[in-house]
């Protein structure tokens, strides 16, 4: 079936209406009407070319939430009129050890839900700016929270498994000091998450006017990271840190705040590297520096059920369709609060 959806050609053309092509519902798939897609970081890195090897007609979008419209003959999991999301991962091998362990996010087969290899046409997928998705109902995701929060449980299925997983796997919780770096998409939704799980935590932040806004979130302190006194005020303190900012920074100054044995996350992928840390700040502490992306599908239902037995959501602001630029264009000035979603529901008007 043809439907419509925003995209672009070419990394330095904006993105507009095109029409898109999806395909038949398969016995195992799932057809999902979009309602709204949440706008990533990741999808403006993709689609202007940031990252090595966009793939062309680009149609980002991986914060998807709908409700079911159709469902193959041998789906299980899912029926007509659920509501439903789908997020970063659409397909997997289904047969490597990571697959088996529920972690399809670190299988080398991962599917993307934009730019990963497909049959379908044009050869690679198209994401969730559009009218409509088709997926393998494996990697379709239960949305349990009331319906009129659907817009704002769409940035979960990307902002919120990418900071539950870390801050799970490295076991934030009561009697842990954690911080969070950046406080954009995902970075607000760490600080919700690490507070809901226990932890004390620390929002760090270059933006002064979002200071008052991160306690509101769940910070219990809030740290300007320009300003190093506050920063040195927290040396040696942390037992761990993520670290979500999309631009290449200094890094030392954040490991200086780790104690013994403390752990820095980054989650941020920015499309140039940072200044090499300093090998002596690891050394003297035995601080380590890790890496995290997404979670898998069985993680992301958990932190999707978490999210609505506690009450979470993502701080959003509506957009229509082509209002896509103008928001790229805010995102990269840190200027959003906190996470752009698109209104699927205007892509005709
Ligand atoms: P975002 O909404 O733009 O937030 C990033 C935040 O980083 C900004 O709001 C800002 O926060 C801070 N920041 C930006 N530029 C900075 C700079 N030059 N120096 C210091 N701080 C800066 O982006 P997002 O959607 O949260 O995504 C963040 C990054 O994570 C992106 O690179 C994205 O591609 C990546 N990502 C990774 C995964 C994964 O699986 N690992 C998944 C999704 C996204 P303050 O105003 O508070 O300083
Ligand atoms: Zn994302």
């Amino acid at each position: 079936m043809t439907i419509l959806a925003i995209g672009t050609q070419a990394g330095d053309q904006p993105l507009s209406r095109m029409e898109i092509a999806r395909r038949d519902t398969g016995p195992h798939d799932v057809r999902i009407e979009i309602a709204f897609c949440g706008i990533c970081h990741s999808d403006l890195h993709q689609a202007r070319g940031e990252w090595a090897g966009t793939l062309y007609p680009c149609v980002p979008g991986h914060e998807i939430v709908g409700r079911v419209a159709e469902v193959g003959g041998h789906v299980t999991a899912h029926k007509v009129g659920d509501l439903v999301g789908v997020g970063c991962i659409v397909d997997s091998c289904q047969s490597c050890a990571e697959c088996a362990d529920g972690l399809e996010n670190y299988c080398d087969g991962m599917v993307g839900t934009y730019n990963g290899p497909t049959p379908d046409a044009p050869g690679h997928t198209l994401g969730g700016y559009s009218q409509a998705v088709t997926v393998h109902e494996r990697y379709v995701l239960k949305i349990t929270h009331p319906e009129d929060q659907l817009a704002a449980v769409a940035p979960l299925l990307c902002a919120g498994i990418t900071t539950y997983s870390p801050l799970r796997h490295w076991g934030a919780g009561p009697g842990k000091k954690v911080g969070v770096v950046g406080i954009g998409g995902l970075g607000h939704m760490g600080v919700k998450l690490a507070h809901a799980m226990g932890a004390h935590v620390v929002a760090f932040t270059t933006s002064e006017s979002k200071r008052e806004d991160a306690l509101a979130l769940g910070a219990n302190e809030v740290v300007v990271s320009r300003n190093e006194a506050e920063m040195a005020a927290h040396a040696k303190s942390f037992d761990f840190i993520l670290n979500t900012v999309a631009a290449p920074h200094d890094l030392d100054a954040f490991l200086a705040l780790l104690k013994r044995d403390g752990t820095m996350t980054l989650v941020g992928a920015p499309a140039s590297p940072h200044p090499s840390p300093n090998v002596f700040g690891l050394i003297m502490k035995r601080r380590a520096i890790a890496g995290s992306m997404i979670g898998g599908i069985p993680e992301t239902q958990e932190m999707l059920d978490f999210c609505a037995q506690h009450g979470i959501t993502s701080d959003i602001e509506m957009i229509r369709p082509d209002e896509i630029e103008a928001a790229y264009a805010r995102m990269l000035k840190g200027d959003v609060k906190y996470r752009f979603v698109m209104d699927i529901g205007r892509m005709g008007a």
